[in-house]
């Protein structure tokens, strides 16, 4: 293990102080900026050096982290510290878009800095424990000349090439955790909508019920990559009219609950439109497929 290298950290939001924390956790010699005054206290007494400006925040280290709102904030702080910029490396972990990441790529890369994107899965209480992971990508080289200092914020996952690949899964990640809440909280409201029922213990059902479906998810993806009907290990096992069947009964009762059922309305619909196209069953390519904007 080789001497923990100077590491600047610009953005002082919860994230940025996490990620800061961290790495003066890890023996970096840390140098800090924010907006605002104040946010980089705590910091300082931990060892933090507190930088006058973002320039000055840049030449300190070869390595800097952002961690900011957004990414035109990301350009217009990094601006007025172009030159400074020049040979070092420049690694985004704000929440962004993946043609962003391309765009900032190509920005950076003009100033002659060296870039990656990165999307952090951790929040900041998690960061730097074995529960934390960091998606990157961009050029290799860049990643295993920074991947020990990076390993101090959690796992650092290499993804790619493309730099807005990193971006494409963290957003598609941060999708499926979106839709899981938005069915934990439907499904609430049905049970709920009982007088005897308790959202804490309907809870007490949904976790090891989700817990044990998301055990699938693995075979489902073979089906996908391998874009075959379900092999061996159905993950599917059921026919399309049983499928339709039991969707209906959701459908009926969601409306019968008081819930808002547009969700299921959007599935019966496209169950019958593929029952009438002669299709028998369902798989993950198809569940996949339908819904692509253009499935062809
Ligand atoms: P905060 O709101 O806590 O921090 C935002 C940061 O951006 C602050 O440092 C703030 O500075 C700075 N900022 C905002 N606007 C400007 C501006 N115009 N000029 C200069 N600095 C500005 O957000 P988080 O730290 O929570 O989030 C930061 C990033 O981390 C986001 O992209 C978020 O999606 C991502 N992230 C956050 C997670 C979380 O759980 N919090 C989880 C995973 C990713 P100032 O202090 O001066 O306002």
């Amino acid at each position: 293990m080789s001497t923990p290298a100077p590491v600047t950290v610009i953005g002082l939001g919860e994230m940025g102080h996490a990620l800061a924390t961290a790495l003066l956790d890890a023996g970096h010699p840390t140098t800090v900026w924010n907006r605002s005054a104040g946010k980089d206290d705590a910091l300082v007494e931990r060892g933090a050096v507190r930088a006058a400006s973002v320039e000055e925040a840049v030449l300190a280290s070869p390595l800097t982290v952002v961690c900011l709102l957004d990414y035109d904030v990301v350009r217009t702080l990094m601006s007025p510290a172009a030159d400074a910029l020049r040979g070092r490396t420049l690694v985004n972990l704000t929440n962004g878009t993946p043609d962003q990441a391309r765009e900032t790529e190509v920005w950076a890369t003009g100033l002659g800095a060296d870039y990656l994107d990165g999307g952090i899965m951790a929040i900041p209480s998690t960061v730097a424990t074995p529960q934390a992971f960091v998606l990157y990508s961009g050029e290799e080289r860049h990643f295993a000349a920074h991947r020990e200092t990076l390993e101090a914020l959690g796992a650092a996952t290499y993804l790619g090439r493309d730099v807005g690949i990193a971006s494409l899964y963290d957003l598609a990640l941060l999708s499926a955790m979106d839709m899981m809440f938005a069915g934990f909280f439907h499904s609430v409201a049905m049970a709920t909508s009982h007088k005897e029922g308790s959202a804490t213990g309907f809870t007490e059902l949904l976790v090891p019920w989700l817990t044990n479906m998301a055990q699938v998810m693995p075979a489902f993806a073979a089906d996908v990559d391998a874009d075959r009907a379900s092999g061996a290990e159905p993950a599917l096992a059921q026919g399309l009219d049983v499928v339709l069947a039991g969707t209906r009964n959701m459908l009926g009762a969601t409306r019968d609950a008081g819930v808002r059922a547009d969700f299921f309305e959007r599935s019966v619909a496209e169950l019958e439109k593929r029952i009438a196209e002669g299709r028998t069953a369902y798989t993950g390519p198809d569940a996949v497929r339908a819904l692509r904007v253009d499935p062809a």
